[in-house]
């Protein structure tokens, strides 16, 4: 055992060295999903991206042939709309997400930014255009500043605070002993969900790309904490494409058109309330969620009381 121990500390060596040293968050999104039969056309462009309209036309996935996860797909979010993706978990809505930044081709159909397929683009230029808010952001080991400027190595540290500020973490980051200097990660401060996000968003405010993919957790927020973070949010999606995996009524709310998702096709598809008023899955699905949601209010108040 003793033998098997010292090759296994080393690679956990090796790839925390490898992850320290990255200069690119999306290429550590492709070392961690790494997909090898992804790769350019010997004639691939460089994606052109005039206005950032995203169409995903009759579009079938799987990842292995015995189990089929979308069956036919078609939906658009026009330049600078917000389109929500809401479904049962597992029903395959980070896939979506997956397939737009090309991390698996799809079997048919066709997914395109601005008219151009996204098999015929690079794919460096594909994942430049495109932002991506992930759910569990991975911190680096180092500084706070550093992390953010993942965005824009070339950003101006006033720029750094500046986008700190419309994230909504600014204020939280200056109370820190060491303020942007304070190292996180692993071997640093442990930061929040909540917090972890918010440093992902100023990130994306440096990165400001022309298309965005937010992919809301799942995990409860307090509520001032939500309203934070949604304010960020629609500080950064404004007057870009937005595709947002929703978990929370306040985005589906206000999303130009909500898509549910559920067996591997579009189930329902709307503004909310045309959604509320069929009376179908997406309006059973949010009843439940507000009684989640005032079960745990309730709980809370209860606490507090004691
Ligand atoms: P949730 O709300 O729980 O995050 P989701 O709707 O985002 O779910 P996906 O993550 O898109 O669901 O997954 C859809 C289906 O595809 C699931 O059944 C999942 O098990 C399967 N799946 C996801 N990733 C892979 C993979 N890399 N290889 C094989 N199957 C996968």
């Amino acid at each position: 055992l003793m033998q098997l121990a010292v090759p296994l500390n080393f690679i956990g060596f090796v790839y925390r060295e490898i992850r320290q040293g990255l200069t690119d968050i999306e290429q550590m999104f492709d070392l961690l999903d790494v997909n090898a039969e992804v790769v350019d056309k010997p004639e691939a462009k460089p994606l052109r991206v005039s206005d950032g309209a995203i169409r995903f036309e009759d579009v079938r996935f799987s990842y292995d042939e015995a189990r089929p996860i979308l069956k036919g797909i078609s939906f658009e979010v026009p330049a600078g709309k917000t389109v929500a993706i809401v479904g049962p978990s597992g029903a395959g809505k980070s896939t979506l997400s997956r397939l737009l930044y090309r991390f698996y081709d799809i079997q048919e159909g066709r997914i395109s930014i601005d008219g151009q397929d996204v098999r015929d683009v690079t794919q460096k230029s594909l994942r430049a255009a495109i932002g991506m808010v992930p759910q569990d952001t991975v911190l680096f080991n180092d500084t706070i500043a550093y992390n953010v400027r993942y965005g824009r190595v070339e950003a101006s540290e006033a720029e750094i605070q500046q986008a700190a500020d419309l994230a909504q973490i600014g204020p939280f980051i200056r109370e820190l002993p060491d303020g942007f200097k304070s190292m996180v990660g692993e071997r640093g401060l442990k930061l929040s969900g909540g917090e972890k996000q918010r440093v992902a968003i100023a990130r994306t405010i440096l990165k400001a790309p022309p298309i965005l993919i937010l992919d809301e957790a799942t995990s409860a927020l307090d509520t001032a904490t939500e309203q934070e973070i949604q304010a960020s949010l629609d500080f950064v999606s404004k007057g870009r494409t937005t595709l947002v995996i929703a978990h929370r009524l306040s985005t589906v709310v206000s999303a130009d058109e909500i898509i549910v998702l559920k067996d591997g096709v579009i189930a329902e598809r709307g503004r909310h309330a045309d959604l509320l008023e069929q009376k179908g899955l997406y309006a059973s699905m949010w009843d439940r969620q507000r009684e989640a949601t005032q079960a745990e209010e309730q709980l809370k108040r209860m606490r507090e009381d004691d």
